[in-house]
């Protein structure tokens, strides 16, 4: 049996091959036969775009036909399955009678709550009423076993939230008083909601932040992990989207937000991702997103740290600095990946969200793994990752020289 500390050396370490197939399936296989049968599933889908659930069906190791046949059994899920109207309602009753204290509830979606919640419903009781989102919500997650919110409008309220909220549209866990697994993305990586739902099939709830984000998947900022990493501290910045070179002027919130996507890369192949592709990262798992991460193509905000305000521009000047003098690392790197990142303006500071297993909204203690890569920051560049191997390598010393060019 795979431990749950391989499991996550897995999840962290595999990056762009995160890859379920050939060494957490049989696992997981074992695990359910186990049980008497396998892990009822509800997906409910309340206001939402329906992107979170189109991005998982992307998962491609395991697929899709693996994982709802053979791994969990999805019982209800209103783009997936044949019944609908009276029927589907009739589904969703027997699992949530039948299955209480077992089944998963996923959810897709903010939960509009404004006017009794009349703005979102999932169908009609069978006197006529609205089966409203709210009450599916509010009748199905007290019997679940595990809440899961899954993309960023479910976890933290999203662009359904986004002023001026017209539909009093509310993360999942502002409406349950439970414990809510927050895994936020817009959309949602396939990879983030199948480790997820293996890790609680496998080993129980996972390690959460303060959000309740899964650290496995959020633990580190997309700065820490990007490949134009090298370009910021050399100050090469894209002047317009699609320029190559670091995005952080033309807004990127990598800085800020946490998650695995350089390293993971999206989707079901693994083939990209937004930085890769000359245009910045949104922020779009923050709990702050999209209100808090606006004008996405303008750079980050002043940041206030205990004690002290940091602008964004002077970071990133002295980023300039320390690339030129070899001095300041230490607060270039300190305020970017660590205290910035938990302490950003306004309600990105650190609070208890839901609830439950999670830590309590504390200052985080940095780990041994946070603490080593913390102290090597000081005094030295990060090593190149990406950039030091192959064309990326290339590409950044083209740049250079061609900036260099520019100049004489
Ligand atoms: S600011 Fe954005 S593009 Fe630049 S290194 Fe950080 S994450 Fe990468
Ligand atoms: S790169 Fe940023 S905006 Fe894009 S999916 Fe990742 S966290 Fe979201």
């Amino acid at each position: 049996m795979l431990t749950r500390r391989e499991f996550i050396k897995l999840c962290l370490g595999a990056g762009a091959g995160f890859s379920l197939g050939s060494t957490v399936l049989p696992r997981l296989a074992e695990a359910i036969t186990a049980l008497e049968r396998r892990p009822p599933v509800i997906w409910l889908e309340v206001q939402t775009c329906t992107g979170n659930f189109l991005s998982f069906l992307n998962t491609l190791n395991p697929r899709l036909q693996e994982l709802i046949f053979e791994i969990i059994d999805l019982r209800y899920g209103n783009t997936m399955m044949a019944a609908e109207g009276e029927q589907a309602i009739r589904a969703l009753e027997d699992v949530a009678r039948d299955a209480r204290g077992e089944y998963i509830l996923v959810v897709d979606g903010a939960v509009p709550t404004k006017d009794g919640g009349i703005y979102g419903a999932i169908g009609h009781h069978p006197d006529g009423r609205l089966f409203t989102d709210l009450e599916a919500v509010e009748t199905l997650g007290p019997g679940a076993r595990y809440v899961v919110a899954a993309g960023s409008c479910a976890a933290f309220g999203g662009p359904y939230a986004a002023n001026p909220n017209p539909t009093g549209a509310k993360p999942v866990s502002m409406v349950l008083d439970r414990q809510v697994i927050n895994v936020p993305g817009c959309p949602i990586h396939p990879d983030w909601l199948v480790a997820t739902l293996s890790h609680l099939l496998l080993y129980g709830v996972p390690d959460l932040d303060p959000y309740n984000r899964p650290t496995m998947i959020y633990g580190d900022t997309v700065h820490d992990n990007c490949p134009r990493r090298q370009y910021f501290e050399n100050s090469i910045f894209a002047a317009h989207p699609g320029d190559s070179g670091c995005t952080y002027k033309i807004g990127c919130k990598g800085p800020v937000t946490f998650t695995d996507c350089p390293t993971r890369q999206w989707s079901g192949e693994h083939l990209s991702w937004p930085v890769e592709a000359n245009t910045p990262c949104i922020g779009c798992v923050a709990p702050e997103f999209p209100d808090g991460m606006e004008p996405f193509f303008e750079q980050l905000p002043d940041v206030k740290l205990p004690g002290v305000t940091v602008t964004a521009r002077t970071a990133a000047a002295v980023a300039g600095i320390v690339t030129a003098g070899g001095i300041g690392a230490h607060l270039v790197g300190s305020v970017l990946t660590g205290r910035l990142a938990r302490n950003w303006v306004g309600k990105t500071e650190t609070t208890k969200t839901n609830p439950g297993t999670g830590p309590g909204g504390e200052e985080k203690t940095l780990s041994k793994r946070e603490a080593r890569k913390d102290a090597s920051w000081r005094g030295r560049r990060r090593p190149a990752g990406k950039l030091a191997r192959g064309k990326d390598r290339n590409h950044h010393e083209r740049v250079q020289s061609e900036r260099e060019g520019e100049k004489e």
